[in-house]
């Protein structure tokens, strides 16, 4: 492609901008992974990530991408031939039940359309027939990131308590943590599994499980032949802020950096209002734009991305691909069953106001340069709506001084 002035835009819903103080943090010498400055490291970098899953139980960090933390949640708590239940959500939902059929977990996946989240009832019509306690475990993607559907997580582990059922609730917050409200111990989520590439505004590399005391239970039953993945060395190893095998140093120190930033200096309340505001503001443009938002149930809407379903007869790939070559933008695509209907606005991680003002001038460009139907105007409503709230938060700010 030809040379492109200026910052790129990566609006896809990760990996995500890295902001430059991340890659300061990153720039550092790489040091000895057995000495105590390191330690402090190790250290720092569990604690924090506590903070972030609202969990006081375990929390390891595996130097891998989201896919390997999907595969640790389910080698570690499960044994070969067990049943489990996921929801057929999207497209990642599917990847990781197809994962656990290949570690021959039997995986009952229970239908859905892709425009809704998994639906606690049909999870109990499951969970009330099986008498015999035979399914061990429940997997749900608590932020689709090939629909923008949100899962609700807290009526999941209602549903398994209400029926005194014991299966662990697994739950991939792959594209939440971070951005989206998220409580490990309050929502009784049994394994958390995260990524750096999003929220967390590092690049890929990272990834979690939050753990809790019901799970190392588990791990400690688990028959599944394991062995980088194990959670027990890395928990006593841990303890003393080391890590089993060589950690991802100088992504250690872009953790502790990001840590600093969201937990210590912008509050991570402040976090999850900042994205549901980014999020609000890109759905009342699509709705200008005459266009339709792919989650249909507005309780379910994601804060993290948002899925726009292009009008019949028009291929997101042709859009993308038209304001990545003129404005130098990046968009997430449509994913499997989806590709070509679907294109995603990624409203995540390192943002603000007039980054996402410039992300949707990209995109109502883009639709008339592509020649797809819409109305103009879809920036000018999020404006309007960004105006107002910035307005708000003054009163709020001067209020709070009197
Ligand atoms: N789960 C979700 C919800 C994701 O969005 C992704 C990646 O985008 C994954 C799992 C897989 O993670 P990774 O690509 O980091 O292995």
């Amino acid at each position: 492609m030809a040379y492109q002035a200026g910052r790129h835009f990566l609006q896809i819903p990760g990996p995500t901008n890295v902001p430059d103080r991340i890659l300061r943090a990153i720039d550092n010498p790489t040091i000895d992974h057995r000495s105590a400055d390191f330690a402090g490291l190790g250290a720092a970098c569990l604690e924090g990530m506590k903070a972030v899953f609202k969990t006081r139980g375990d929390v390891v960090i595996f130097p891998a991408s989201g896919t390997g933390a999907w595969e640790a949640a389910l080698v570690n708590t499960l044994s070969p031939g067990d049943q489990v239940i996921a929801f057929d959500t999207g497209h990642f939902a599917a990847l990781w039940a197809k994962m656990a059929k290949g570690f021959d977990l039997k995986v009952d996946l229970l239908p859905g359309d892709w425009r809704r989240g998994a639906d606690p009832e049909q999870l109990r019509a499951k969970l009330a027939e099986d008498t015999a306690h035979e399914i061990k475990a429940v997997m749900v993607v608590h932020n689709e990131t090939s629909t923008g559907v949100e899962n609700d997580i807290a009526a999941m582990r209602k549903t398994i308590d209400s029926l005194r059922h014991p299966a662990l609730l697994l739950v991939d917050t792959i594209s939440s943590l971070a951005s989206m409200d998220y409580r490990h111990d309050e929502w009784g989520v049994d394994v958390t599994v995260g990524g750096s590439q999003k929220g967390l505004m590092l690049p890929p590399g990272l990834s979690f499980n939050a753990i809790s005391g019901k799970a190392i239970a588990a791990s400690k039953r688990s028959l599944m032949p394991k062995s980088y993945w194990r959670w027990d060395e890395m928990i006593e190893i841990n303890r003393k802020g080391f890590f089993p095998y060589t950690p991802s140093t100088n992504l250690l120190y872009g953790l502790r950096e990001a840590l600093k930033m969201l937990v210590e200096e912008e509050g991570l309340e402040n976090v999850f209002k900042r994205h549901d505001r980014h999020a609000e503001a890109t759905r009342r443009a699509v709705s200008a734009w005459g266009l339709e938002i792919f989650a249909e149930s507005p309780g379910e809407f994601s804060s993290s991305l948002t899925a726009v379903l292009m009008p019949p007869g028009y291929n997101e790939a042709e859009l993308r691909e038209v304001i990545l070559r003129n404005f130098n933008m990046s968009l997430g695509s449509g994913l499997s069953k989806i590709a070509g209907k679907v294109f995603r606005i990624g409203h995540l991680g390192y943002f603000n106001d007039l980054m996402l003002a410039g992300t949707l001038c990209g995109v109502e460009m883009g639709l008339e340069l592509g020649g797809v139907p819409h109305r103009s105007g879809g920036v000018s409503e999020a404006m309007k709506y960004l105006t107002m709230q910035a307005k708000e938060s003054s009163a709020t700010a001067v209020s709070a001084q009197k």
